[in-house]
């Protein structure tokens, strides 16, 4: 593989630093090979495998002179290579700071990063970005977000990328013409939601309960795994407002996990209401 740093260096954006990788690497099929690019951008070592108190790490010094990675595996190979994605993103953006004398130390709180708030997170939000950007490129996503919106379309790509559903999702929100956001739960609680610029405020928070009226609610209390239909749904219950027609999909995992995914149809003078909070899914590099 051919690769050079040099190519890549003084590029500060993510989003544009996953791009050139791409523009450099020409078309891809399968499996975007994460392990192999990174030993050609100078990572000496890779190692996947069981760690304790840390999901990433990326042993490094702050001129980048040296590089090695670790991945934790404790979460499945999908998530190991977003990690591994994500600490090459930490070697090539030599404007992030280390995170001690030896280089990073990535939890996994670290790997759901997209905030933007204090340094620590912005980093963290960064090497996200440049990890979705280089795992599941535009030129693969954008197929898959011209038909309607489907978990189970996301789940063929995931297959085809060889990443975790939720990276999948979060490149299928962001890139589909389409309004649409995520909802996480297990065993009926919200753990974390992600959306389109242009999809309205997602009114339930983490911790809360899935809402009664919501198809989401009665699949998940019959616990039966699988895929329901995108269907619509009423939106009030999930965004707050009932002048939007909003379908929605769960699908059911195992140990009570779900995903529901929701596809809201504006109303044309949209673009007028004020009542629509900052983006959450993407940080800021538009
Ligand atoms: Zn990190």
């Amino acid at each position: 593989m051919e690769l050079s740093r040099f190519d890549l260096a003084e590029i500060s954006a993510p989003r544009r630093l996953g791009q050139m990788l791409h523009q450099k690497l020409g078309a891809i099929d399968g499996a975007v090979p994460i392990v192999e690019i990174a030993r050609a951008l100078d990572i000496a070592e890779v190692q996947l495998d069981l760690f304790d108190g840390f999901e990433g790490m990326l042993l490094t010094d702050t001129r980048r002179s040296t590089g090695a990675i670790l991945a934790n595996t404790r979460h499945g190979n999908r998530r190991a290579r977003f990690t591994v994605a994500h600490e090459l993103g930490h070697f090539l953006l030599e404007r992030h700071m280390l995170s001690d004398d030896g280089g990073f130390r990535c939890l996994p709180v670290d790997l759901r990063e997209y905030g933007l708030a204090k340094q620590h997170q912005r980093q963290e939000a960064e090497a996200n970005t440049f990890a979705g950007e280089v795992l599941a490129p535009v030129a693969r996503v954008k197929p898959f977000c011209s038909e309607d919106p489907d978990i189970r379309i996301a789940q063929e790509l995931r297959d085809q990328l060889d990443i975790s559903l939720e990276a999948t999702l979060r490149r299928i929100i962001d890139l589909s013409p389409h309004a649409l956001a995520a909802v996480w739960s297990v065993k009926g609680r919200i753990r974390y939601s992600i959306k389109s610029k242009a999809f309205p405020y997602i009114t339930c928070n983490k911790g809360t309960a899935v809402p009664q009226t919501t198809t989401a609610f009665r699949v998940i209390t019959a616990g039966k795994r699988g895929a329901t239909r995108m269907d619509e749904t009423h939106p009030l219950a999930w965004t707050g407002r009932p002048d939007i027609a909003l379908r929605e999909q769960t699908r059911v995992g195992k140990d009570g996990h779900a995903i529901t995914l929701l596809w809201a149809d504006l109303p044309d003078e949209d673009d007028d209401y004020d009542g629509e909070l900052p983006e959450l899914g993407t940080p800021g590099f538009r």
